[in-house]
């Protein structure tokens, strides 16, 4: 049987951009991406609230063979993120193969006719030789279930869906989260609202962002001269490895470089932070990098202002126009935001349902055994599925490695198909098997395991308290790897 396509993508963002260019290089056209949002760009086009930027300098968040010599800062803002994501659409005539507003609901593996049926909310079905679902690490967004909080009749806002025309000025504001979307949003209500009460439980640490404007002489140069971004590119590539590798993943063997970015932090915080007790609540007391630290040079500041309320006793209830926390202070809010991330580990991972050979449910699977997929991307009794928001899939700190190195995986194992003229593929439960204990091995040296992460409520680990995330090794092994996989971790019909 002919399937309708050749491949269907699940997420129109980078992920899902990058794996269709690369099905592309392959000569491979018959592409559907389906995604459940009206645009592309994933979080690029779903996050806008006030502030937003990346935080990883720009030249190394973007992908290796389309630079964009028009950043306009050394950390872009998510407006830019957003039109270079349509800029690859466009150079990659990428924008044919989308559908807007498509909701997957689940995949399931037609063993006999060796294809996926691919089913929408619409209840439609579609088949395809091949599965790619690239529905991101933070796509669902969390929304924590207070007491009381169905009563508040305030404006709540999501910063996963902020609302551009809701002006925050002379109100007065509570925000509840103090992650890295936090941590830029804050600053930005503070210029606006009467009163800010940033309500924390767990602390965040923040290092100075070395973010600055880029001259137009600059852009120029990277335009006309591609070696000099390049090389720009090299050196923030590099010292986010030296963050990542040193301080994070080999904390055992370089405790004092884990330590020293601690220092970097606290140092910062005790320049910008006058108050001895506001330093103390927003110093973490778990080590720098059991939780994905920050960067930003206005974050702390923020708390200087004598209209902007830390508040760090828990939330005892919503009610109608107030909060109360558990020493009993009752703060008025007329609007509520929720910087409270995503869930990763309950909604996510799989994002949709998949049911591979033997009906196999991956979701299941996965919390039933441990969290697992070999090289990060593919996973036994699920033929021709690349999942590329896997499990110990995410590699350094920007995106686009991780990226990258599932594109030269999937080069190279289709150049295997090719070469064998076969069509269908499935890891082995041997390679998966390996590959598990080699990162299991490996994370044993890491700040996750070795270090003091108890306090640091990071979505870096899973329910069964695992790390299983970050793939424990440089960028550099990771490219290497996903280029020389041994192509009998496969077996092929
Ligand atoms: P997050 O890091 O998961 O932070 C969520 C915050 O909400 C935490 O402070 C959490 O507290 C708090 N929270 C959740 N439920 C709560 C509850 N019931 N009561 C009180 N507090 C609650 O999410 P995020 O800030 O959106 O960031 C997610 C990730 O997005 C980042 O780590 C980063 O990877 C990415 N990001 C990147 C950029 C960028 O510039 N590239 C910008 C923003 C975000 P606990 O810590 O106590 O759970």
């Amino acid at each position: 049987m002919q399937p309708d396509h050749d491949v269907v993508i699940v997420g129109a963002g980078f992920g899902g951009m990058g794996a269709a260019i690369e099905f592309r290089r392959l000569g491979i056209d018959n592409i559907a991406i389906l995604e459940r949002e009206d645009d592309l760009g994933g979080t690029w086009h779903v996050n806008h609230y006030p502030g937003l930027a990346v935080d990883i300098a720009s030249v190394t968040y973007s992908y290796s063979f389309a630079p964009n010599p028009y950043w306009s800062r050394m950390f872009a803002p998510g407006t830019e993120l957003k039109r270079y994501a349509e800029h690859i659409a466009d150079t990659y005539d990428l924008k044919r193969h989308m559908e807007f507003g498509t909701i997957v609901e689940s995949a399931e593996w037609d063993d006999a006719e060796q294809l996926w049926q691919v089913i929408t909310s619409d209840g439609a079905v579609r088949t395809t030789r091949y599965l790619v679902t690239a529905t991101g690490f933070l796509s669902q967004p969390h929304t924590p279930d207070l007491p009381g909080m169905d009563s508040f009749a305030g404006s709540v806002l999501h910063t996963a869906a902020w609302d551009d025309g809701h002006d925050l000025t002379g109100e007065r504001v509570a925000i509840i989260g103090t992650g890295a979307t936090a941590v830029q949003l804050i600053p930005e209500i503070a210029e606006r609202a009467d009163e800010l009460t940033v309500f924390q439980r767990t602390p965040i640490w923040v290092v100075p962002k070395l973010d600055f404007p880029i001259p137009a002489t600059v852009q120029r140069l990277f335009a006309t001269v591609p070696l000099t971004q390049r090389a720009a590119r090299l050196v923030s590539t590099s010292l986010l490895e030296l963050l990542m590798v040193v301080g994070v993943l080999h904390y055992k063997q370089a405790k004092p470089g884990n330590k020293a970015a601690a220092l970097l932090a606290k140092a910062h915080l005790r320049r910008q932070v006058r108050d001895p007790d506001t330093r103390r609540k927003l110093t973490p007391s778990y080590d720098f990098g059991c939780k994905r630290p920050t960067f930003s040079n206005t974050y702390f500041a923020a708390f200087n202002q004598p209209h902007v309320t830390l508040q760090t006793s828990p939330i005892a209830r919503v009610e109608a126009d107030r909060i109360v926390t558990a020493d009993g202070t009752e703060t008025v809010v007329d609007t509520l935001v929720l910087a409270t991330g995503f869930d990763l580990w309950d909604t996510n991972f799989p994002a949709i349902r998949i049911i591979g050979l033997q009906g196999r449910d991956l979701g299941r699977w996965w919390r039933d055994n441990r969290f697992q997929a070999y090289e990060g991307i593919t996973v036994p009794r699920f033929p021709n599925l690349l999942s590329l928001n896997s499990p110990y899939s995410y590699s350094g700190l920007s995106y686009f490695t991780t990226i990258e190195s599932q594109m030269k995986h999937i080069r190279r194992l289709f150049g295997e198909l090719r070469r064998r003229d076969t069509s269908t593929f499935e890891v082995t439960d041997a390679a998966n098997d390996a590959f598990l204990a080699q990162v299991t091995d490996d994370l044993q040296s890491s700040v996750f395991y070795t270090g003091n992460c108890a306090s640091a409520r990071s979505y870096y680990f899973n329910q069964h308290g695992e790390a299983a995330l970050l793939r424990p090794n440089s960028t550099l092994t990771t490219l290497r790897e996903m280029d020389r996989f041994p192509l009998d971790a496969y077996t092929y019909r």
